[in-house]
Parts: C-alpha cells; structure tokens; sequence
C-alpha cells in the first residue's frame, strides 16, 4: 500500500495555501490576456519550489518525487500555466541533473533555483513531434566550440527563458544514435525566438519557436557524451511523465472540488444539486478516477527515485491515465455548472481547456499507449 507521509501532506497544505493567497486570484487575467504569471515564479522562488528536486549542492533541496508531483498537483489545481513554470526548468534541466558535469550542473541549475533564471526544453520540431529521431537541427564541432542551426516548435516559455536544452543531429548519419543535447543561453548570437503560438489552453505559459542560425557554444555546453541525446531525452521523460501526471491530477482535482462546492449552493426545484442521485453518481466517478490517477502519479513518482526497472511503463500509465481522466473530470465538471460552466466567469471553463495539453505533450497518449503495449509485450517489469 502506498501512503504519503505527515511530512509530505504539510507540505501540500503549505503550497496549497500560498496558491490560494498568490496564484488563483490571477489566474482567469494571465488566461484571458496570454500574460506570463511572473508572480507566480516570484511565489515560488521565494517558497523554493524552483528547483525542488535539484540535488543540494546546486540550490536545490533536493526532494524526493512524490514531494515534486505534490507541488506541482496543488499548483495545477488553481492554475495548470503557473505549473509549468517549475516543471518546465526541471524538464530541461533533468538531462544536465542525470547526465552532465558537476561542472555543467552548478552553472545553469543553481541561477534557476536562485530564482534569477529560468530553462525551456527544446526537442520538438514542425517535422519532428512523436517521431523526435527525425530532426534535423545539427550540431557541427569546430575546434572547441560546437556551431548549432535548426528550428526548434512548440517550446514552452519560449521568450522567457535564459537557458534552452537544445537536441540536435551531432551525426545524421547514426539516426537517433547521432543525436547530442547542448545548453544554449539566450543572449548567444545567432538565437532568436519566432512565433508563439496562439492557443486553447496554458494561455498564460508562452509556447514559440526556437531559431539557431550559427549559434556558436563552448564545447563545455555539451550535456554527457556526445550521441547520446535520443537516450537522455527518453529517460528524461521517464522523470518528467509523472510530472504531467501530477499537473493532470491538479487539473481534474481543482474543476471537482470548485463544482462540488457549487452544486452545494446551486439549487433546481427546490433542492440543492447535491441531492440527485444522477449528479452524486457523477461526483463519485470523478472522485474515483482522480484517486486512481493519483495512485499511479505517485506509484511512478516514487519509481523515479530509485530509477525502478519498471519506471518507463509506470511514467507512460500515469501521464496517459491522469490526462485522460482530467479531459473526462473537467468535462463533467462543465456539466455540473450547466450554462454556467461554459462561461469564462467561473474557473472549470479554463480548466477544461487546460486539460486538453495534457494528452498531447510529452508523447501524445497514442504514443504512451505504443510504449505501454511494447513493455507488456515484451514482458519488462
Ligand atoms: C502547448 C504545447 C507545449 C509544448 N511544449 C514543448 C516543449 O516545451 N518542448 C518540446 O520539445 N516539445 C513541446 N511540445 C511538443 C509536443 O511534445 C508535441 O506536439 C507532441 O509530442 C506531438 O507531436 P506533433 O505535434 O508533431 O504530433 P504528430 O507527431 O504529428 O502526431 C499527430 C497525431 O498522430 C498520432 N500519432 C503519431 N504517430 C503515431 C503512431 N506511430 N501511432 C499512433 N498514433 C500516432 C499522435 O498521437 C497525434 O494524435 C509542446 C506542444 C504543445 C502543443
């Protein structure tokens, strides 16, 4: 049986309070006008959430998995975009944390955890989403420096980070053996950011285009070895899945407990929506399936301490499941609000929304769905 520890739910009662006091109540503004939530990074620099499970010899305080998913349920519970600020510095600096230099490590993970900087992840590009070995931004040696050019999609904070994990072809030759991941600061000449894309849901988190014309790092900027990025990147999803678990969880968790409150106040016939069988049956599924998703965050969470042999399945069941269930939850949600919850004036409408990334990034759930099956085919436990 698995139980979070009194440490740990302290924990979540101290984020969930500093979410109510400083991120909800900006939360539908930054939504409606696409307005990244620097308050938000200030609250949680301050609360040293940046940087939470950084070992701590580079800032971090170096929390286990479980504490992490906590932090970033209760912080997707009011508002998913605000979520992605420390999930997104921890996405792009879990290949330097597990697979680069101490060296590496204190000159690009410490700043973040100081709060004066923040990392995007750039894998993804308009040719290569799921099939990420297809890329083709390269990487060419010249003497001590590596001269980068490519175009990087869909990379989240965008324009607001000051360093970029960037993935690109070392050897087009070696498919995705050939691949090598660098860190790439934003002020290095030939680095631009081009479009953002306008979008249904994370308003408030920036997603744009990441342009390398020549851009030009010191060989030192190479994360572990060289043709070894395709490896780092999906163990790094292995870490970062249950992340987008938690935030799913968050979601879904966040539209139950705002309609739940609301049918208690809401009244049709004379009777408070509470008391329809038809409505409570609905409650109940929802409750149901966030625990569950819940269950199987944490399970993988605590997986990805240990680097348990079954952590790759674990991560796809528990990102897949979570975003299913927190499309399902917050739909229902809308539901229970009637016309109301189609409106912008209450929150499941964003949630609703917001919710629908959680099926597609990180490997869509038709691809976690592929890595699952492959694991119990070939029987790896
Ligand atoms: C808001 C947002 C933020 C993002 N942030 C980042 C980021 O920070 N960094 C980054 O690198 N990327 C990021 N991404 C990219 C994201 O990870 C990709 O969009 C995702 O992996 C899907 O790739 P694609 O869009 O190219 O879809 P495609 O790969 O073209 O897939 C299209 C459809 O086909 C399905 N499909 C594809 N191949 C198969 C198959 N073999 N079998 C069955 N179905 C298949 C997919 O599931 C999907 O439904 C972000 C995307 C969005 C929308």
């Amino acid at each position: 049986m698995f139980l979070t520890s009194d440490e740990q739910e302290d924990f979540r009662q101290a984020v969930r309070q500093m979410c109510e006091d400083k991120v909800a109540p900006h939360a539908a503004e930054c939504d409606e006008k696409a307005q990244y939530p620097w308050h938000a990074h200030e609250a949680f620099s301050a609360m040293g959430l940046m940087g939470l499970t950084f070992p701590e010899d580079c800032g971090g305080s170096g929390a286990d998995h479980v504490t992490w998913a906590i932090c970033i349920e209760e912080i997707a519970r009011v508002d998913a975009a605000s979520s992605l600020i420390p999930a997104i510095c921890d996405l792009a600096m879990t290949p330097v944390m597990r697979y680069g230099s101490k060296e590496i490590q204190q000159r690009f993970m410490k700043p973040i955890c100081e709060g004066r900087a923040q990392a995007s992840y750039c894998l993804s590009e308009a040719e290569a989403g799921s099939d990420v070995a297809s890329m083709t931004t390269k990487a060419v040696r010249d003497g001590d420096e590596w001269v980068i050019n490519g175009r990087k999609q869909w990379i989240t904070n965008a324009g607001i980070s000051d360093f970029y994990t960037v993935f690109a072809k070392t050897d087009r030759s070696a498919g995705h053996r050939g691949i090598s991941a660098f860190v790439v600061e934003k002020d290095t000449p030939g680095f631009s950011v081009g479009k953002l894309e306008h979008k249904l849901g994370i308003r408030a988190s920036p997603t744009g285009e990441v342009i390398l014309e020549d851009v030009r790092v010191p060989h030192e900027n190479l994360v572990g070895e060289e043709g070894k990025g395709f490896y780092y990147a999906m163990g790094t999803f292995d870490w970062s899945r249950p992340v987008i678990g938690a935030q799913a969880v968050g979601i879904a968790q966040g539209a139950l407990d705002y309609a739940s409150n609301y049918m208690n106040e809401r009244r049709t016939f004379g009777q408070p929506l509470t008391s329809y069988q038809g409505l409570q049956f609905m409650v109940a599924d929802m409750a149901m399936e966030i625990e569950a998703a819940r269950g199987l965050v944490y399970r993988a969470s605590a997986m990805a301490d240990t680097n348990h042999p079954d952590l790759t399945r674990m991560a796809s069941m528990a990102k897949c499941f979570a975003g299913d269930v927190a499309m399902k939850v917050t739909t229902d949600a809308v539901q229970l609000l009637g016309g109301y919850g189609f409106t912008k004036e209450f929150p499941v409408e964003r949630m609703f929304r917001d919710a629908k990334i959680t099926q597609i990034y990180e490997g869509t759930n038709q691809i976690q769905r592929m890595v699952i099956a492959r694991k119990t085919f070939t029987g790896v436990r």
